[in-house]
């Protein structure tokens, strides 16, 4: 995967994480990106890597993609958890999500 097709938001890569303390397992993120997000057999969503390998850490990041991009924050945005955080990888900076500024 090449640098750009990993950059999100004005050219910023993005990286996502969950916070599974607050996951309802309704699946609603592995509904719209199920090439990033994936139910485990304990029933929550956790991230997949680069090869599509679920990342069964709690609160594991992943790179987001461009392409799914729109995906991914709509998922943040209609998690019912509000527990799906998209970050800049540079600074950190939550960019979409319940601590987006
Ligand atoms: S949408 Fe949110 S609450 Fe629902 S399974 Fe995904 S991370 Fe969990």
């Amino acid at each position: 995967m090449t640098v750009q097709q990993e950059a999100g938001v004005g050219g910023e890569e993005l990286e996502v994480w969950i916070d599974q303390d607050l996951c309802t397992g309704d699946g609603i993120c592995a509904q719209y990106a199920p090439e990033v997000f994936e139910l485990d057999i304990d029933g929550l969503a956790y991230v997949k890597g680069p090869d599509e390998e679920l990342l069964q850490v709690r609160g594991a990041a992943t790179r987001v993609p461009l392409p799914l991009v729109g995906d991914v924050v709509d998922s943040a945005r209609e998690c019912p958890g509000e527990c799906i955080h998209v970050r800049r990888v540079s600074d950190r900076v939550e960019v979409y999500g319940p601590d987006a500024a």
